[in-house]
């Protein structure tokens, strides 16, 4: 049993505070670690680091922040598989799925190696006579981002690099359930050289983020979880005068249209809504196929490759997907699933019951699928956020979008089909802010940003990449003039 500890100014320190929160291996169902839940006062010692590390980090050279951003990357490839382990044992992912969360993760770290690019300002000589202007962008102080269980060290590294390399410090709070992979992550960063009290970690629930919304001395919060929480902490932030951005949870629907390649559009299917057990939030959870031809070549193709899926704990290499998080997330995906049945649908494939041998105390659930989905029924309107995949009644096209654009979430969406026409037409309509075209999960790269829209989304920006600068700097612009010769005395005109 080890305990997860805080990252305060430099130093790793155990909560005092007396309230743990206990860690799951969600293969075995076993308690294998603790993590105190921190009190206010430990919170305002983590704040009070990152304030006095402010001036003289807010003042360094972009240039050598971004070589602190080398170092930490070069850090971070090399301990990937290490990474990876700490975020499979809490989290129960395979360890090629937390593999690639890692290396989501590094590419938004080389971005904000190019930080000095990034901050660069504009400049317009002679805006009057003898008059110049140039604006340029500047940190925002001590920030805070509170994170979600289900990619443990890449949606903390979706915030730090850029909010740090933009000149501030910062204060993570990550998901209580698995928040041994953030710490580590932080304590890479100060072991490639990050002054002391730039990153801080603080652990805790409900109180630990209302202590960090409401205190004076942060200026900004990054928020990603699900959409009640997500709301909440923007209204709060917000009340207090801070800058919020808070991403929320997700329904990510997929159209098959009659002409795709059906294998090809069931084989991204099994990815998307599989993978990591379905608890992404860029899962496909609703498959939407255009027409009653399509929709029934769709789940005869899925079902035997929903029945045959590997399900094994993350150190076993042959799985494709591990348990879900706690004993809590199975009893309410297996709720969902009875709603599912008591409300109409056709379970194909029922993951009620999975057990894995040897694994019997673990959080195991089988792939599901229904079919004959209706948007009135709870597993359409819910966020599930287990591995189950809902295939809607057929639908025409423009249903579809209509559907989709009802929904009310809009973080990803994806269209599978040979027809340019309706691809055009559906990127260009749809009310949803990350879309695929034959791209199942279209997650931006690092050098773009992420984000939803409707209520996965609060706040104005998105969330790493152009925006991630927007959002951790505020724009500071002067105008110049060196007067020649005399005063020709005041002026009281408005300048033009
Ligand atoms: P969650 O909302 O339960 O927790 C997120 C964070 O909020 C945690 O740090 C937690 O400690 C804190 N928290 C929980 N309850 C709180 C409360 N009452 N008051 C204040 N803070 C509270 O989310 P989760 O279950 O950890 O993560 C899954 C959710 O996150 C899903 O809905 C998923 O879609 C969403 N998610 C969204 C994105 C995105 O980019 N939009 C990315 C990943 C996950």
């Amino acid at each position: 049993m080890y305990q997860v500890k805080n990252l305060i100014n430099g130093d790793m320190v155990a909560s005092t505070s007396g309230r743990d929160n206990a860690i799951f291996n969600p293969a075995t169902g076993e308690q294998i670690g603790a993590v105190g839940l921190s009190s206010e006062a430990e919170i305002n010692q983590a704040v009070a680091a990152a304030k006095a590390a402010l001036p003289a980090w807010a003042a360094l050279p972009p240039a050598k922040r971004a070589r602190v951003m080398f170092s930490y990357a070069a850090l971070v490839r090399e301990k990937a598989d290490d990474i990876a382990r700490e975020i499979s044992r809490e989290h129960g992912k395979t360890h090629d799925d937390a593999l690639g969360e890692v290396t989501r993760a590094l590419e938004v770290i080389e971005y904000a190696c190019a930080i000095p690019e990034l901050l660069k300002g504009e400049f317009s000589r002679n805006v009057g006579s003898g008059i110049d202007t140039h604006s340029e962008r500047q940190p925002l102080g001590v920030v805070a981002g509170i994170t979600p269980f289900n990619f443990p060290a890449m949606v903390p590294m979706w915030m730090f690099p850029m909010a740090i390399a933009c000149g501030n410090t910062f204060i993570l709070k990550p998901s209580e359930r698995d928040p041994s992979a953030a710490t580590f992550v932080c304590e890479l960063l100060v072991q490639a050289g990050l002054p002391k009290g730039v990153i801080n970690v603080v652990h805790g629930d409900k109180s630990a983020v209302d202590t960090l919304l409401d205190h004076p001395d942060i200026k900004a919060v990054s928020f990603v979880g699900s959409t009640p929480i997500a709301e909440y902490v923007y209204r709060r932030g917000t009340d207090s005068a801070k800058r919020v951005q808070a991403l929320g949870g997700a329904k990510n629907h997929m159209i098959i249209m009659p002409d795709a390649d059906m294998e090809q559009a069931a084989d991204a299917l099994m990815g998307a809504g599989f993978g990591s057990a379905g608890e992404r939030c860029m899962a496909v959870s609703v498959a939407v196929p255009i027409g009653e031809e399509t929709a029934t070549k769709l789940v005869d193709t899925l079902k035997p490759k929903v029945e045959a899926l590997k399900i094994g704990p993350s150190t076993d290499e042959a799985a494709e997907m591990g348990p879900v998080i706690t004993a809590e997330a199975k009893a309410r995906i297996t709720g969902l699933i009875d709603s599912g049945v008591e409300q109409g649908a056709d379970l194909v494939v029922d993951g009620r019951g999975f057990q894995l041998q040897g694994y019997e105390g673990g959080y195991f659930f089988g792939g599901t699928l229904f079919d004959k989905v209706k948007p009135d029924m709870d597993i359409y309107k819910t966020e599930i956020f287990g591995p189950v995949l809902s295939v809607l009644e057929p639908q025409s096209f423009e249903s579809a979008v209509k559907l989709i654009n009802d929904h009310e979430y809009g973080n990803g969406t994806a269209i599978f089909t040979r027809n340019g026409d309706a691809a055009r037409k559906f990127s260009s309509g749809i009310e949803v802010g990350m879309v695929g075209i034959n791209v199942p999960i279209p997650v931006p790269v690092a050098f773009h940003s992420f984000g939803g829209w409707k209520r996965s989304s609060f706040g104005s920006h998105g969330i790493y990449g152009p925006e991630a600068v927007h959002f951790y700097t505020r724009l500071k612009t002067t105008t110049t003039r060196w007067p020649e010769g005399l005063s020709e005395g005041a002026v009281f005109t408005f300048p033009s």
